[in-house]
């Protein structure tokens, strides 16, 4: 039998095991990078999902996941779901191996095996719960075999809040690994050679159209997109650590933005997103570049023109809550409140940081609320509260709106999928909001089709009605209780 940690032995049990395995200064860094609460546990899905799909999303890049098999399993699973083209690789453990170090020295090997370097230029590591929790050292691993870099992470459920911190915390050390390879002598240059201009790299994964709208929106301030971060391919790292400045697009970046300003470079909070966001964001950009007024006044008279019919043209008039866990949840909703919306809250499982600050004050400037690392039982009560003509949300908090005859939209499939920034933003967004909202007619007549078919437990289709039994329930409860009493009675 073995002492080792599992995944059901509770986060205090697991943080302090991983603290006592020498991981203490990892979990102190995401504690200060990743702050947590009012809850302080993922409620979405497994954080390492961020890092994994970062990693297989790069060309050239290997992604390794080590931890207990039911979480491999769910990791992959979800990866191929959301598209992966790539296996992901896997080295299994049992108990003996995790509490010998064998585990470590199979993983040792499985990276040998893998570093060709005619095949890739990176491979990554991923340490789920159990092996952080039991300390498995891969920083101890090779930092490079035969030109193929190595990277090793810790991504575990009670140190990284969500997936959108974990893609950070992958995105942060390649580019942590990239800026002292830059440092020790040449690197490769991008793929289509040096940007003839200077870049905005773009923190944040985004529409595939935003970096060209953006790119479009700087050109009268002779700069240009760089790349976005995270990275398609390794030597984009260089080319992104190589730019006049940085738009944080997405806040979260926290470990991505310690590299990018340890390079010297400017981080300028917010995005171009709507007509007030646009102008804010293109007078910022143009300050962190030293750009000359006129230039910047050139900038926003190209586009602020454009958008403002954009706006005029595809109106939203509704009342709607909003959540998301992508990290774009303040600015979409910036976009929908100058659309004509009314936005009375809106929630993001992501912290509070500086990089949101300039959304958070327009937001409240027009009352609307913002609730960072929005527990799912906030964005109910915000639900209930204001009985909104449609909800954005998470899947738990789109179906309770559904149920009860709301229009409601997952934010990650249907709004953080379309473009955001410039007119083609509010276009897009327009429309399939106003398509949604003209579905309650459709919700009503399902309602009134289903009324009386029973809901929660009683729904379906029964021999007999169900017949609730609250007294078995009471009984139970008391139950439970009376053995939680004996437990804590044995353990003082
Ligand atoms: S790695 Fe941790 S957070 Fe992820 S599924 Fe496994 S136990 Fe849950």
């Amino acid at each position: 039998m073995s002492s080792s940690p599992s995944c059901h032995s509770g986060k205090d049990l697991m943080r302090s095991a991983a603290a006592s395995s020498g991981k203490s200064d990892v979990l102190e860094q995401y504690a200060k990078d990743y702050p947590v609460g009012p809850h302080d546990q993922p409620q979405s899905m497994c954080p390492a999902f961020g890092s994994l799909r970062v990693g297989l999303r790069m060309r050239r890049t290997a992604t390794i996941l080590s931890g207990s098999a039911c979480c491999v399993y769910g990791l992959t699973f979800t990866s191929h779901f959301y598209g992966a083209k790539r296996s992901v690789g896997y080295v299994p453990f049992n108990s003996e191996t995790l509490v010998t170090g064998k585990l470590f020295e199979d993983i040792r090997e499985a990276v040998h095996a893998l570093c060709k370097p005619e095949q890739y230029d990176a491979v990554v590591v991923i340490n789920l719960c159990v092996p952080t929790a039991s300390g498995v050292p891969l920083k101890l691993l090779p930092r490079e075999i035969d030109g193929v870099r190595v990277i090793g992470i810790d991504v575990p459920g009670f140190g990284v809040p969500t997936h959108a911190e974990a893609k950070d915390v992958l995105a942060g050390a390649m580019l942590g690994y990239a800026r002292r390879e830059a440092l020790e002598g040449p690197v490769q240059a991008p793929r289509g050679g040096r940007a003839k201009k200077p870049t905005v790299t773009l923190l944040g994964e985004v529409f595939p159209v935003d970096p060209v709208t953006i790119g479009r929106m700087l050109e009268p301030m002779e700069l240009s997109a760089g790349p976005v971060v995270p990275t398609r391919e390794w030597r984009e790292l260089y080319a992104a650590l190589d730019c006049a400045a940085v738009g944080a697009l997405h806040p979260f970046y926290t470990a991505s933005v310690r590299e990018l300003e340890a390079a010297g470079r400017k981080v300028v909070g917010s995005a171009p997103v709507g007509y007030e966001g646009t102008a804010a964001w293109l007078e910022a950009i143009g300050e962190a570049c030293g750009i000359a007024r006129v230039k910047v006044e050139a900038a926003k008279n190209a586009v602020l023109p454009g958008l403002l019919g954009a706006l005029a043209q595809k109106p939203i008039k509704a009342r709607i809550t909003l959540s998301g866990y992508e990290g774009s949840e303040l600015l979409v909703a910036r976009l929908l409140v100058e659309s004509g919306a009314t936005v009375p809250y809106v929630g993001t499982a992501c912290p509070r940081t500086v990089w949101s600050e300039p959304d958070r004050q327009w937001l409240e400037a027009r009352g609307v609320k913002v609730q960072y690392r929005a527990s799912l039982e906030q964005d109910l009560a915000a639900f209930r509260e204001h009985s909104p003509d449609l909800v954005i949300g998470t899947t738990p908090v789109v179906q309770v709106a559904k149920e009860a005859g709301t229009p409601g939209l997952y934010f990650t499939n249907l709004i953080s999928a379309r473009p955001l920034m410039g007119p083609a933003g509010a276009g897009s967004l327009a429309q399939v909001i106003n398509a949604s909202l003209a579905n309650r007619p459709r919700f009503d007549a399902m309602r009134a089709f289903f009324e009386g078919v029973g809901t929660g437990a009683a729904a379906g289709v029964w021999e007999q009605p169900p017949k609730d039994r609250p007294e078995f329930r009471a009984q139970y409860a008391a139950t439970l209780a009376r053995a939680k009493k004996a437990e804590e009675a044995v353990g003082t």
